[in-house]
């Protein structure tokens, strides 16, 4: 075995933050060893949720302590995390001492989403969205994303390549994916890779309120599925709903869309839409939508190259906007079935726990903002002290 020189003073590697190529680079560059063993590290960490070198049993001595001496598997640290009673789950993942994500596993027949977080907050302020409204705060590592799948898969005992619990990841959760471009792509090949979740590529999608120019790059490195935050279907509407529609316009954002499912040969594109009510809920929002989606259709020339996921707003606190009645919704819905397009609408789960899509915040400062009030009643009513408060 090479002996390589290795300076002690650099910190530590996390090699939840490698992908692959990162991993079998650190291995043979850093610690002079053979590019199989990155592998056989890999498959602890991912397939058997394992930190600890001493426990990755077919590394010989030397080796492990190596490892020891240069690198660590430093997971996010839960918080806490909440069942909900339909089965989905919440975890709230602390990054440091102010600042959490949430992220959701959702189960339903025959298969499990996990919809993971990509940013400490988000710089998009899209009026509708909850996490808009504590601002940016700063992009998650490749660790800290390819870690909420560590957490959840370990929780639910997931066996890659058996009977799986998690079986589709969506980058759906706090942030832009597309704004965190070369850690979500790291993260995501982790997802997709044998060695990682073994997800296929149709099952990792990456939502983005339209980045145009990263769509673009996306198609030239990754295969996975793409869902576009749509919401309305004309520049005057989407203007006041996603700022970001101001700098790439729907035009050029349908014709990004159009260049990645060129790309990918055959696969459809999803564009979710939030019905709010009164904003873009009405039948003449529907027409104008299906017109648009028939147009993508057409570019392709590919029925069903479009796909429409309504998505009920789900409230939150301080929101101007509603959820529109179900008899909104279904008759939106029908307008769309009637021109030939699904439109699933995407029910709300995990609604005890706060865990709906646009509702995730990472609320630990408001937690702690809540606890002091609480205590501070407490005290003012001459009641008990500090325990009570916890
Ligand atoms: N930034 C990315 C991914 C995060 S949002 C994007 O914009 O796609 C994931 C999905 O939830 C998006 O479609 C988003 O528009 C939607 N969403 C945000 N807030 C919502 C709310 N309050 N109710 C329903 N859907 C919401």
């Amino acid at each position: 075995m090479t002996e390589v020189a290795i300076d002690a003073t650099v910190a530590k590697q996390n090699l939840l933050d490698l992908d692959r190529e990162g991993l079998e680079r650190f291995f043979a560059d850093t610690l002079g060893e053979k590019r199989f063993r990155a592998h056989q590290v890999m498959k602890w960490i991912h397939h058997r949720y394992v930190t600890d070198f001493e426990e990755m049993t077919d590394l010989g001595k030397a080796l492990r302590a190596k490892l020891q001496a240069h690198a660590e598997v430093r997971v996010p640290q839960i918080q806490f995390e909440k069942p909900s009673t339909d089965g989905t789950h919440k975890w709230l993942i602390a990054m440091d001492g102010k600042n959490a994500i949430e992220t959701v596993y959702i189960p339903d027949k025959g298969r499990g989403t996990l919809c993971v977080s990509s940013q400490v907050g988000c710089a998009l302020n899209c009026q509708f969205c909850s996490t808009a409204t504590q601002g940016f705060n700063r992009n998650l590592s490749t660790a800290e994303i390819i870690g909420q799948v560590w957490v959840a898969a370990r929780h639910l005992g997931n066996v890659p390549h058996k009977q799986r619990r998690l079986t589709n990841v969506v980058m759906m959760g706090m942030g832009e994916p597309l704004m965190n471009f070369d850690n979500v792509v790291r993260a995501m090949s982790i997802m997709r890779d044998d060695l990682g979740y073994g997800l296929a590529n149709k099952r990792v999608t990456l939502s983005t309120a339209g980045m145009v120019p990263m769509i673009d790059k996306l198609g030239e490195v990754s295969d996975v599925s793409l869902a576009v935050s749509l919401h309305a279907p004309n520049d005057a509407l989407r203007d006041t709903l996603v700022p970001l529609n101001k700098k790439y316009p729907i035009a050029t954002l349908m014709e990004s869309c159009v260049r990645y499912a060129q790309r990918k040969r055959g696969e459809s594109v999803t564009f979710e839409y939030t019905l709010m009510k009164d904003v873009n809920d009405q039948p003449q929002h529907a027409r104008e939508l299906i017109r648009l989606m028939r147009e993508f259709d057409n570019r392709l020339q590919m029925k069903d190259a479009a796909k429409v996921n309504l998505i009920p707003f789900n409230p939150f606190p301080g929101t101007r906007f509603e959820r529109p009645d179900d008899a909104a919704i279904r008759k939106f819905q029908k307008l769309l079935n009637e021109s030939g397009r699904i439109a699933p609408v995407r029910r709300t789960r995990g609604d005890d726990i706060d865990a709906a899509c646009g509702q995730l915040k990472g609320q630990v400062a408001d937690r702690t903002r809540r606890q002091a009030e609480h205590l501070k009643r407490l005290q003012a009513q001459g009641g008990p002290g500090v325990d009570a408060a916890a």
